[in-house]
């Protein structure tokens, strides 16, 4: 059957519930084809087709007729258009011939091959009906307010028709729905109609008597199923039957959905084995903290299934004493998913962009349908989980499209997202061919967090390039974040928007430290050992450290070309100050950075030929991961920590440098890129714009030479901040943002757009 249907007042109205279950059904019902004919333009319908929660028409008739579009391409249906192009005679035209005609307003809302206009009763002359008559258009005037010109005999009914006969489609097959005389034209081809509940009386009126009409009695989408009733579509069966059961809710209140398990799994002897992770950043142990006291609750994450090891244990425990009642429902992916989802896709296509390489990405469909695959997996996992109103928590960029599909099954949870990553402006976001679809998805949260106030309202720019947006609420950035002190502060937050009558609360919330590794790193005594040891080794020399995993967002290179140049401009500084650099190598199939290695290790063997003497090398290069302990003891000895990343979501490290500087007295400066989200919180660095070479080199000197007193007075004031805001400050903070989102009374969620 073929479903052609009016949005407002129609398909996009009714009782939430009854909408709900008329879009599911047309979800898992692909042979009703589904047409939009709405009197919006085109462009006001996009963000429909953004929104996961509504189906996705085949095709879209706009503009009361006048436009028809493939409803997945949006390119034109060239045999239908073309009958409207022939009598329109361009939007100027009409432009021109009423320039002289006072009172008239053109209306300031998306329209094609037709011109809108306000204007009074007293205004309408006769005139008007002349120039539509001269240049072969429609006059249309309503409720005394709306005029408009449209190309003669083009209706809704009119290009609906075109296009069963274009399709080939069976009159009766069709069933048309409507609920004002804008519709009218619809019912009059002979086709199967309903008119809403709460129509308007004019068109009850004209189809009054019709055999093929049925009136509703519910509103909007109640109506449509009211009439799939009536006229028998889907069969005998019913349409309760047809939908399918809903997904039983689980017993957890709170369910992360993280990449990665809160254990490490590994292979031995070809059974499947497990210990504690070998790189823990603090995140986990922080959100495991949220199960403590034998609260309920589920961890969701990919593991591998691998048919080798026997069957697929989809629920194993996190840590029977201290979490009783926390378990890790485990999502099974094939080797391939995960290269592909994780390695490949995420690193190749969104990390370049999100970080604003975009001309770095590459974009490749057939791992987007992966990606989605892995996403509703992830999704249906998280779903079977919640508990009836649930929290479910999901974390970064890899998990963007899990909202669009939980919203769908499991519409009575709480949503929060947090975003781990950069999240880049619209001009640099926009790149991605999917734009639409994630944030269609993450307008389904109810609550997103981003490290600073920036990176959210980043996003709330991207999302108002999506679907029409109210602000309703904004907040002032300072005192927690910079202002305008560095490139990634911001004086004003969005903190709550309405998006298609939902509610979505947004929050600045950057990950803290667990100041307990630092300190527990510094009462080791090996590494004490090994801080007496570098000491003894660096004697008479300053260290700069710089430390970060090998990426192009990092600005290695950029900086070891700025040390060559301090090394250059201040020959003093020579065999005076050694610069280590820790870089962590990329896994061997993230190939995209092997030339950055070569291009780094070429730099380093330049600048050491050309400077290093005997008993001085001025840079020592670390080409590989050191735990977190004994890097502890080199923040401890770093007189300078170099941090330019280009961009960076937060940067921890330069936490770390403070914290570690903070509990040894220490008097370290840190150079932080003012690209980093860190900078626009951690007041006290010394800030440098790592695009620029100059700067680059300048603000490594200026902390050199820095006196003692400032040195100690900037420490102070960045400890203070990292040891305030720390990690557990973090979750706790989130989730109790979360907890106030606002709860929406049942008729707010129906849709309304401007
Ligand atoms: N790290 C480490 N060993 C290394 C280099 C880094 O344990 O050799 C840790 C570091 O302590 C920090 C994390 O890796 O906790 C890096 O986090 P950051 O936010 O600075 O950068 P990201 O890698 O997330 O971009």
């Amino acid at each position: 059957m073929l479903l052609a249907t009016d949005l407002d007042g129609t398909f996009l109205d009714g009782d939430t519930e009854q909408r709900h279950q008329l879009y599911q059904l047309i979800a898992s019902h692909p042979e009703i084809r589904l047409v939009f004919v709405t009197g919006r333009g085109l462009e006001s319908v996009m963000p429909l087709l953004a929104d996961p929660a509504i189906p996705k028409p085949e095709y879209i008739i706009s503009d009361v007729g006048c436009t028809i579009a493939d409803g997945e391409t949006l390119q034109p249906v060239y045999e239908v258009q073309q009958k409207v192009e022939d009598k329109w005679p361009g939007e100027y035209a009409i432009v021109e011939a009423l320039e002289h005609i006072p009172g008239l307003t053109r209306q300031d809302v998306p329209q094609e091959r037709r011109c809108s206009y306000f204007c009074k009763p007293e205004d309408m002359t006769d005139e008007i009906y002349e120039i539509g008559e001269r240049l072969n258009c429609d006059v249309l005037y309503s409720a005394s307010w709306y005029l408009d010109f449209l190309p003669k005999d083009v209706n809704k009914g009119s290009t609906l028709r075109a296009l069963t006969e274009y399709l080939k489609v069976d009159d009766k097959d069709v069933l048309v729905a409507g609920d004002t005389l804008n519709d009218l034209s619809m019912f009059q081809y002979g086709f199967k109609g309903v008119c809403v509940g709460r129509s308007e009386p004019g068109l009850l009126e004209a189809t009054e008597g019709q055999a093929m009409v049925y009136h509703a009695e519910e509103p909007g989408c109640g109506g449509i199923l009211e009439s799939f009733s009536h006229f028998g579509f889907l069969g005998e069966a019913g349409i309760e039957a047809e939908i399918g059961e809903p997904v039983e809710p689980g017993k957890s209140d709170l369910v992360i959905v993280y990449h990665r398990l809160p254990y490490e799994e590994y292979v031995e002897n070809g059974k499947q084995k497990r210990r504690n992770p070998t790189s823990p950043n603090g995140i986990i142990p922080t959100l495991m903290s949220f199960f403590a006291d034998g609260k309920k609750g589920s961890w969701v994450a990919w593991s591998i299934h691998d048919p080798k090891l026997g069957a697929f244990e989809t629920h194993t425990t996190v840590d029977k004493e201290k979490y009783p009642n926390l378990v890790a429902a485990r999502v099974g992916l094939s080797k391939k998913e995960v290269d592909i989802f994780y390695k490949r896709f995420s690193k190749e296509a969104f990390w370049p962009t999100l970080h604003t390489f975009w001309e770095r990405a590459s974009f490749r469909e057939d791992h987007w349908q992966v990606f989605l695959e892995v996403n509703r997996k992830f999704a249906e996992r998280a779903a079977e989980e919640a508990a009836e109103g649930a929290t479910i928590w999901i974390h970064d960029y890899n998990l963007w499209m899990v909202p669009a599909y939980l919203r769908e099954i499991r519409p009575d949870v709480k949503i929060a997202f947090f975003h781990h990553t950069y999240f880049p402006s619209a001009d640099v976001f926009n790149v991605l061919p999917w734009r639409r679809d994630i944030v269609g998805s993450l307008l389904q949260c109810d609550y997103i967090g981003f490290h600073i106030p920036r990176q959210s309202e980043n996003f709330v720019d991207v999302a108002r390039g999506v679907a029409p947006m109210t602000v309703l609420k904004k907040e002032n950035c300072a005192p927690r974040f910079l202002s305008y002190g560095c490139a990634v502060g911001l004086d004003e937050m969005t903190t709550d928007i309405e998006v298609h009558g939902r509610h979505i609360r947004l929050g600045a919330h950057p990950v803290g430290l667990d100041i307990n590794r630092v300190s527990s790193a510094l009462e080791d005594n090996d590494i004490q050992q090994l801080m007496a040891q570098l000491r003894q080794e660096l004697a008479g020399k300053r260290l700069i450290l710089s430390v970060e995993r090998l990426d192009y967002t990092k600005g290695i290179l950029e900086k070891l070309e700025a040390f060559e140049r301090l090394l250059e401009e201040y020959p003093e500084m020579q065999d005076k100050v050694t610069l280590v650099t820790v870089c962590v190598p990329a896994a061997k199939e993230m190939t995209i950075y092997n030339k950055l290695q070569n291009q780094i290790e070429q730099a380093v063997g330049r600048i050491n030929g050309k400077f290093a003497r005997i008993g001085w090398t001025p840079i020592q290069f670390f080409f590989r991961a050191v735990p977190f302990e004994r890097l502890v003891a080199y923040y401890a000895m770093a007189d300078v920590m170099w941090i330019t990343p280009l961009r960076d979501g937060l940067n921890l490290v330069a936490k770390e440098y403070i914290a570690t500087q903070g509990m040894t007295e220490g008097r370290g400066v840190l150079v932080l890129s003012e690209f980093a989200g860190a900078a626009a919180e951690l007041k006290g660095a010394v800030l440098c714009n790592p695009h620029d070479p100059f700067e680059l080199m300048t603000s490594c000197h200026h902390a050199l030479t820095l006196h003692e007193d400032e040195a100690r007075n900037r420490l102070r004031e960045a400890y203070d901040i990292v040891r305030h805001y720390d990690i557990a400050f973090w979750g706790k903070c989130f989730l109790e943002s979360v907890n106030e989102t606002y709860e929406p009374e049942p008729d707010d969620s129906v849709v309304k757009i401007a």
